[in-house]
């Protein structure tokens, strides 16, 4: 296999792809420009939620990082502009215990976040998902999906094995585990999951997730209290954690 060619040489495969880096702390801003120049990446810098519109259009980059608190608005309007045209990956750049401006950012379209401060390899993780996801979602071929080693989900056929043998779900149980599947990797907060598997309007029954996030760690996790694969987001959705 030929995909993990270019690790060895420190460089990710995903190099050379283009970040918009929106953050008004001169501090911050060098400290992820520089991991990110190290691994390849190009970035653009932002000051602020102007700025950042400004950049987006004339640059496209490939991917956001987009403090929330900025000088002249809230990082979320930069969301809502930018997801008027384009579904470049957004991951919000957020202070602890802003957990409502998080989710707010992220119902309206923003795709992961990190709470600050965050290491390197956990932002350089989360950009590597999120661009391998916007990648995937672009082709939209894949029939078969692995979690962790163990697990797998055939979405055409509709059968979930876990080391082999099958599981059995309910149609509810089913497609909450798809929709995670299909941002495997990423946070999905309670309304998007709720809306996705209930439909419109039952965005405040987190209780109906509760329950069934419950049986379905019951079945697929080793663990259910301590899950590997399907993880709690607190105050903010669930995650689907998969190897990277
Ligand atoms: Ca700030």
């Amino acid at each position: 296999m030929t995909t993990r060619a270019t690790e060895g040489d420190g460089v990710s495969a995903e190099a050379g792809a283009q970040v918009l880096v929106v953050e008004d702390e001169p501090q911050m801003r060098k400290f992820v420009k520089i991991a990110l120049a190290s691994r390849g990446y190009r970035v653009i810098e932002a000051e602020s939620a102007r700025e950042a519109l400004q950049h987006a259009t004339a640059y496209a980059p490939e991917i956001v990082l987009l403090d929330l608190g900025l000088p002249d608005g809230d990082g979320l309007s930069v969301v809502e502009a930018i997801r008027e045209w384009s579904k470049v990956p957004i991951i919000v750049l957020s202070a602890r215990g802003s957990e409502e401006s998080k989710v707010l950012a992220l119902d309206a379209g923003a795709d992961d976040y990190l709470t600050k401060p965050f290491g390197v390899p956990e932002l350089l993780a989360r950009i590597r998902v999120a661009l391998r996801h916007a990648a995937v979602t672009k082709d939209t071929g894949e029939s078969s999906v692995t979690i962790g080693p163990d697990i797998t989900v055939d979405l055409l056929k509709r059968v979930v094995r876990r080391r082999g043998e099958e599981v059995h779900l309910t149609p509810i149980e089913y497609k909450l585990l798809v929709t995670l599947v299909k941002h495997a990797g990423m946070v999905i907060t309670h309304r998007q999951l709720l809306e996705h598997v209930w439909g419109p309007g039952s965005s405040e029954r987190v209780e109906y997730l509760r329950v069934y996030m419950t049986q379905l760690r019951g079945k697929l996790e080793d663990k259910p209290a301590q899950p590997k694969y399907l993880r709690t987001e607190l105050g903010v959705g669930y995650r689907l954690k998969v190897e990277d």
